[in-house]
Order: C-alpha cells, then sequence, then structure tokens
C-alpha cells in the first residue's frame, strides 16, 4: 500500500511482478483514469477527456478497467491515485491542473507518491513569458504551475500554461494532463504518446462489430451468450445503436494467436444470428443494402408519411447512394399522397392513411419516381397525439414494391417517443428491403 496521508514517504518497496529478471519492468497492459473537477459531477459537463483517452490508449493495447471523477478534494484525489497506482501501474489524471484553489491535482499527486513539489525554474520562466507576451501582469498564485513533482517530466502546453507531468518508478507511471481538451488532445498525442508507447504492448487492440435488426438485446444475448462465454479472452458487449439496431462489439488486446479467435467468435455469432444480421463487419444498415443493390444494378425510391424524409436522409448518408437511389415523395398530406403517389381517395376515406392498403398503394407509388426496381413506403402515427383505439400511436406500416410484382408490407408497434418512432420506422423499412432482397422474409 503506499501512504497517501504521509507527505514524504516513499512508495511501497518493489514487487517481484513489477520487474523482469533483466530490470526492465513489464509492459503496461492496464490504466485508469481519473478526472477531476467539481462541474463533471454536475448535470451540466461530462467527463468526454475519458472517451478520448480509452480509445487512445486501447491503440496502444492498453485497456482501461476503471474510471474514476472526483471533485475537487485533494484527500480524495490522492486515494484514488494510490489505489490506481497500486492495482493498475498506469493512471492518468486529467483536470486540475490550473493555479486557482480549486485546482489541487498536483498537492494530491505528491502525497499519493509521497514526493514533494519542486519550484521548476525552467517552468516558471514558462509561466511569466506567458504572461509577457499578452501583456498582462502574472497572478503570483500562477507559479504553482510551475510545481513539479519530484522526479517527473513536465509535457509543455502549446496552448495554456499549465504544464502536464509524467512521472515514472519502479514500473509505475502517473500523468497529469488539463481538463480542457483543446490542450489535453495535443499534449497527449505529442507528449504522453510517445513516451507511453515505448512502455506499452504496441501490437494495439483487436475491434470487430456486428450489426443486427429488430432483435432485442436480451434476444440477442440469448442466442449469443453460449458462444462468446467459450472465449473469456475476448470482451463482448451487446449495446442498441439507435432504435432496431443491436451492436455486437468483439474487443480483445492483439496478442498471438487472437486475431483468428476473434475472427472464429465472429463467424460463429453472425451464423448463429444469420436472420438478423446487418453486417458482420460494423457496416450500417443503409449501406449493405445500397451496396446489394448496387451490385445488382438496381434502383430504389421512397415514398415517406410519417419520417418527413428521414429514409432519404439515410440513404443519401452512404457515398455513391446516387448510383441506386432515385429520391423520395414526403407525403405528409393525403392530398399529396393522392395527387404524387396515386393512392386512391377510396382507401383513405375507407382505411385511412395509416393502413395496409394505403402503405400498398404508397409503396406502388413510389416506383413511379423515374421507374426503381424497389418502391419503399412509411406510413404511421408518430404522436404524441392522433392515436387511437385502433391504431394507437406509434402504429407504422411499411411497404416494399418491387419487380415481378414483388409486394411486401408489414405493421409494427413502436413505443416511445416521437422522434423514437420516427427513428425505429425509417430502419425497420430499410430491413424489410433488405429481408426482401435476401428472400429472408
Ligand atoms: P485550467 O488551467 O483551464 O483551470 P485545469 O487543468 O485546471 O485547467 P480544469 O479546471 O479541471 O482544468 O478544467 C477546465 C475546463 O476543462 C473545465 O471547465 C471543462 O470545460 C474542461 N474539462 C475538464 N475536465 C474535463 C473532462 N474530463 N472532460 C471534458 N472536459 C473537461
Ligand atoms: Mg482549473
Amino acid at each position: 500500500m503506499m501512504h497517501p496521508s504521509s507527505e514524504h514517504s516513499s512508495a511501497e518497496p518493489l514487487r517481484a511482478k513489477d520487474t523482469q529478471q533483466s530490470g526492465t519492468p513489464p509492459p503496461l497492459t492496464t490504466a485508469e483514469i481519473i478526472a477531476a473537477g467539481a462541474e463533471l459531477l454536475t448535470p451540466f459537463r461530462a467527463d468526454t477527456n475519458s472517451l478520448y483517452l480509452t480509445s487512445e490508449l486501447n491503440e496502444l493495447g492498453i485497456e482501461v478497467v476503471r474510471k474514476t471523477i472526483i471533485g475537487d478534494e485533494k484527500e480524495r484525489l490522492a486515494l484514488a491515485i494510490a489505489r490506481g497506482l497500486q492495482e493498475n501501474r498506469l493512471v492518468l489524471v486529467t483536470g486540475g491542473l490550473g493555479p486557482t484553489e480549486d485546482d489541487v491535482t498536483r498537492p494530491a499527486a505528491a502525497r499519493a507518491l509521497g514526493v514533494p513539489l519542486v519550484r521548476d525554474p525552467e517552468q516558471e520562466n514558462i509561466v511569466r513569458a506567458w504572461f509577457d507576451g499578452r501583456q498582462t501582469p502574472m497572478p503570483e498564485r500562477n507559479l504553482r504551475q510551475a510545481e513539479m513533482l519530484a522526479g517527473a517530466t513536465a509535457l509543455p502546453n502549446a496552448l495554456g500554461t499549465a504544464p502536464g507531468q509524467y512521472w515514472e518508478r519502479e514500473g509505475r507511471v502517473l500523468v497529469l494532463l488539463p481538463g480542457p481538451p483543446r490542450e489535453l488532445q495535443p499534449m497527449w498525442r505529442e507528449q504522453a504518446r510517445p513516451r507511453l508507447r515505448e512502455r506499452a504492448r504496441a501490437a494495439g487492440w483487436l475491434h470487430r462489430t456486428l450489426r443486427l435488426g429488430e432483435l432485442g438485446e436480451s434476444r440477442v444475448d440469448e442466442a449469443a451468450a453460449p458462444i462468446y462465454t467459450q472465449y473469456p479472452a475476448i470482451t463482448t458487449t451487446i449495446l442498441t445503436a439507435q432504435p432496431g439496431e443491436i451492436e455486437l462489439h468483439l474487443r480483445a488486446p492483439n496478442v498471438a494467436g487472437r486475431a483468428e479467435q476473434v475472427a472464429e467468435l465472429a463467424d460463429r455469432l453472425a451464423s448463429a444470428l444469420a436472420g438478423h444480421l446487418v453486417s458482420a463487419h460494423g457496416e450500417s444498415l443503409e449501406r449493405v443494402v445500397i451496396s446489394a443493390l448496387a451490385a445488382r444494378g438496381q434502383t430504389l425510391a421512397v415514398a415517406e408519411s410519417c419520417t418527413g424524409g428521414m429514409a432519404g436522409e439515410r440513404l443519401t448518408r452512404v457515398p455513391g447512394a446516387s448510383q441506386v437511389f432515385n429520391g423520395g415523395i414526403i407525403a405528409y398530406t393525403n392530398s399529396v399522397k393522392q395527387e404524387m403517389l396515386g393512392v386512391e381517395k377510396t382507401i383513405l376515406e375507407r382505411e385511412g392513411a395509416v393502413s395496409e392498403a394505403c402503405v400498398r398503394a404508397m409503396a406502388r407509388g413510389a416506383r413511379r419516381l423515374h421507374q426503381p426496381d424497389w418502391g419503399l413506403a412509411i406510413t404511421g402515427i408518430a404522436g404524441p397525439a392522433g392515436g387511437s383505439p385502433e391504431k394507437p400511436v406509434g402504429t407504422v406500416w411499411l411497404g416494399c414494391a418491387g419487380p415481378d410484382d414483388v409486394l411486401e408490407v408489414r405493421a409494427r408497434r413502436f413505443h416511445g417517443e416521437r422522434e423514437r418512432v420516427r427513428q425505429a420506422a425509417v430502419f425497420s423499412a430499410l430491413w424489410l428491403l433488405w429481408q426482401t432482397l435476401n428472400g429472408t422474409m
């Protein structure tokens, strides 16, 4: 245990696992990130630095095993730093390097390490020069920023006055970085990352994403868990990416043989979930739909009511969509449905705009738009108003008309607020087309 409560005691004696026979410390494989700042504990500011650093550390083959947010409290911060170095040997602290009373990272780190803070003349000159350059008098307290942990290397701050610090002893590394992302990121790239790269397992991190459609997280887990639990070295997580869409993330450090295992696991999951697979390589549904149509030399147009053009927007996100996507009609009112898509007045009067008969007519009507091979239609009640007992809010009809008189329709009932219903409707429409194209209806 390190001694957070005594200012000048040294870190604990070396343990066997901290050095190899040669005396070189083992590579850093795990890390912990501590974000310091009371504002990060309010609803007004999120800790985004740790997301950035996690992705960067993963690229170096370092896994982040704990993230902590601590207000401007020296004692708590000192304890967290000491615990982190004890358990993971690499700790990054962001924030609290400024000149004010609430910036406590330097003294907290000194306490955790049991080393004194020493005023560094070179850093002092840098701070003074920064103020001279702006012709403003330097508040005396800014000299706190020139205080270095004994034994630390200063990491110059190109965009502010507070230098970062890199401290290393007996196989343990503590990095202090500034809070503002625009200062932290260049300091990380130019100063901290090159140093840590030397100390990390260089091969990085393997990451594979499978995308699935129209299946809940628990259903995915039911099918996937018996398979992925056979690969304990690979971390598998299931996330809802957006309404209707599930992502399976497979992640593992890139050690010998692991890439083959990740590929094998991905293949097994892809075949177990084949009927729901959008892509085994992380591609979006709109992208796989566009690629499939392009491969067949076929085209598509859409007719949208409640989604107001969102399907067209999603399809046109894909570069090169123009090869496949003719365009669409936002048929929001009954009159536009009649005039632009040819939906019969009697259908609208008898069945209403949210009905099977209407979506069939809309899907066929979309095929009038420069004669595409496929017409895709969406009509529904996004809410919050407009529902009825027979057609509650969230009821959406989807239709897909294609060559050889193909006409597939289905109804869905989505839950949640307006935007969610609309997003889910777009996903389901593209999913209907995808299934129709694959003959997996
Ligand atoms: P300064 O010299 O600007 O005071 P500092 O290193 O002391 O720098 P903080 O005072 O902790 O940093 O934070 C300054 C600002 O940086 C915060 O108001 C916030 O906008 C941003 N910031 C701090 N920590 C984070 C974080 N973890 N994620 C995103 N932004 C952050
Ligand atoms: Mg500050």
